[in-house]
């Protein structure tokens, strides 16, 4: 990408982040916790976190994250599992639906109308363009495509290059003076699977745990009995632990794990495919596309200049192709290669 490039998109990223911190000054229930660790699971992945490490104090200035060696991060995070992490104080956890409550209490309180159940089933381009559901039409001077991964059929140049990818969590049942057992610092973790998991514990004292991404329609049956399995194999103390509930939802992913953001019509944006990353970046992305609507697309034009290519086998044969893959690196993972 070059310097130039690379340091703009990574102001943007911390721009993500400091926004989403200062928002939560102002929606305290969604509980802006510091600290996120990733672990890793041998030698040769800890030198690769710790060269970026040093990378990112070279590059970027950023003091935030170092690395912890096996006994601090087993004191941190209670597995075997783990050889060593990589400490980020400068990312955090939050209470995402407290957050998407909180967000659209304060856009209506500054005059935003929500219509919830209202889905959009055609965009007609033009100005303005018409934007149908099944019961009106909207005559709109800036349409605003903000669907993620719910938005697969909609806009064909955006359905080529985000793909919707399901993950699920599980939640067990309060673990009491268990949860000492399990985490010794209220962080968030992700690992360096290539099926990552990623959990951390509720207010409540729950494990949250996360992972086990599919790209098939629809959600299976049997989330908890997977996420059961998951869990023991990062916890052994947590065999046969309680799940009290289980769901899942449809993230957007692209090629590069960077976002598509591009003007699909010359008044309509799009912004998606934010890789497992949206809790922040679909908050800068939308101030930047209102940027662009307003009429100054400088830093939508840095986004959008992002090279996403669209998914091979088109919107038909690229599920099948990258559960393949995914298949592929799972069995890796388990071999430990
Ligand atoms: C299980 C799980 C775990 C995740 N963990 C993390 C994490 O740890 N960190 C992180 O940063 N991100 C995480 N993500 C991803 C994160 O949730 C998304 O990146 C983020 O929600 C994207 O925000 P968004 O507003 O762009 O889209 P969404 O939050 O997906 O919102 C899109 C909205 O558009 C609506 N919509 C779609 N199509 C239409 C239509 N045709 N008409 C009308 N409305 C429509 C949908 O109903 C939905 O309300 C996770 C996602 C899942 C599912």
């Amino acid at each position: 990408m070059g310097r130039d490039r690379a340091n703009a998109l990574w102001h943007l990223a911390e721009e993500a982040k400091a926004d989403l911190r200062d928002l939560c000054v102002h929606i305290p229930e969604a509980r802006y916790t510091a600290g996120l660790v990733h672990g890793t699971m041998t030698a040769k992945e800890a030198a690769h976190d710790a060269a970026e490490v040093d990378l990112l104090v070279r590059e970027y200035g950023y003091t935030d994250a170092r690395m912890c060696d096996t006994d601090e991060m087993r004191a941190l995070v209670k597995s075997p599992r783990y050889h060593s992490g990589l400490l980020d104080m400068g990312a955090g956890q939050i209470h995402p639906l407290r957050y998407a409550l909180g967000l659209a209490r304060m856009a209506e309180a500054a005059g935003a109308r929500i219509y919830e159940r209202s889905e959009v089933h055609q965009i007609t381009k033009g100005d303005p363009a018409i934007v149908a559901t099944h019961k009106a039409r909207i005559k709109a001077r800036h349409v605003i495509l903000a669907g993620n991964g719910y938005l697969p059929n909609l806009e064909r140049k955006v359905a080529a290059r985000v793909m919707p990818l399901n993950s699920f969590i599980s939640a067990t049942e309060p673990l009491g003076a268990r949860a000492a057992d399990v985490m010794g610092q209220d962080i968030a973790v992700n690992d360096s699977q290539f099926v990552v998991n990623y959990f951390r514990l509720s207010e409540d004292g729950r494990l949250l745990f996360g992972g086990r991404p599919s790209y098939r329609m629809g959600f299976p049956q049997d989330i908890a009995t997977v996420m059961r399995e998951r869990i023991a194999a990062v916890f052994p103390q947590l065999k046969g632990v309680k799940i009290d509930y289980a769901w899942g939802g449809t993230l957007g992913v692209t090629i590069p794990r960077l976002p598509a953001v591009e003007r699909v019509a010359p008044n309509i944006v799009s912004a998606g495919g934010y890789s497992g990353h949206g809790v922040a970046l679909s908050g800068l992305a939308g101030k930047v596309m209102a940027e662009a609507v307003a009429g100054q697309a400088g830093r939508f034009d840095t986004l959008a200049d992002i090279n996403v290519p669209p998914f091979p086998g088109g919107t038909a044969f690229r599920a099948p192709l990258l559960a393949l893959a995914m298949t592929w690196y799972s069995m890796r993972d388990r071999l430990g290669v």
